[in-house]
């Protein structure tokens, strides 16, 4: 019983020696770094090649945003996720859909009936034996994902998205 007691005041004196991280009460304010592109509030559109894309996003969202890539179904961070809130471009911060209009979906992918009309454009997407609609950012002309039509009211519209190309701000830090 006392070697018992020994080990757990040693794990408990090696836990408190431990260095404490700051709680980062400005995570939100924190824009992602090495991104001078990156602006919730500049709209201006932005030309900007993939080689230098590439030097500043990380590895994930670059394979997303610049190629097309598509997350995993069901392993995004804002698939199963109903907070308050706004959502914009993880790449150029440009905003694209508000809390209000996402709704729970089975397609393992964050889903919305709406989206700001001044946040994203369309593009015809033949690839992969399909004829889909392609989602851009209308900012950086990043990849987001693809709209269908079997969503629910008042659009029918399903806003299919990759939460890597999301960030979500709650509405308690705008
Ligand atoms: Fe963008």
């Amino acid at each position: 019983m006392r070697f018992l007691i020994l080990i757990l005041v040693t794990a408990l004196l090696q836990m408190c020696s431990q260095p404490i991280k700051p709680i980062k009460t400005t995570e939100v304010e924190n824009l992602p770094k090495n991104n001078p592109y990156y602006s919730r509030a500049d709209t201006a559109k932005l030309k900007v090649s993939n080689a230098e894309w590439k030097k500043i996003l990380p590895e994930d969202l670059y394979a997303v945003a610049r190629e097309a890539a598509t997350e995993r179904p069901f392993t995004g961070k804002y698939n199963d996720f109903d907070g308050l809130g706004e959502y914009y471009c993880a790449v150029c911060g440009n905003h694209l859909f508000r809390s209000d209009s996402k709704f729970s979906s089975t397609c393992g992918w964050p889903s919305f009936f709406q989206a700001d009309k001044n946040g994203v454009a369309y593009h015809r997407d033949s690839s992969h034996g399909m004829e889909r609609i392609e989602v851009l950012c209308k900012r950086c002309d990043s990849h987001l994902g693809h709209v269908f039509n079997d969503g629910p009211a008042p659009t029918g519209m399903r806003y299919c998205m990759n939460s890597v190309s999301l960030d979500f701000v709650p509405d308690s830090k705008n």
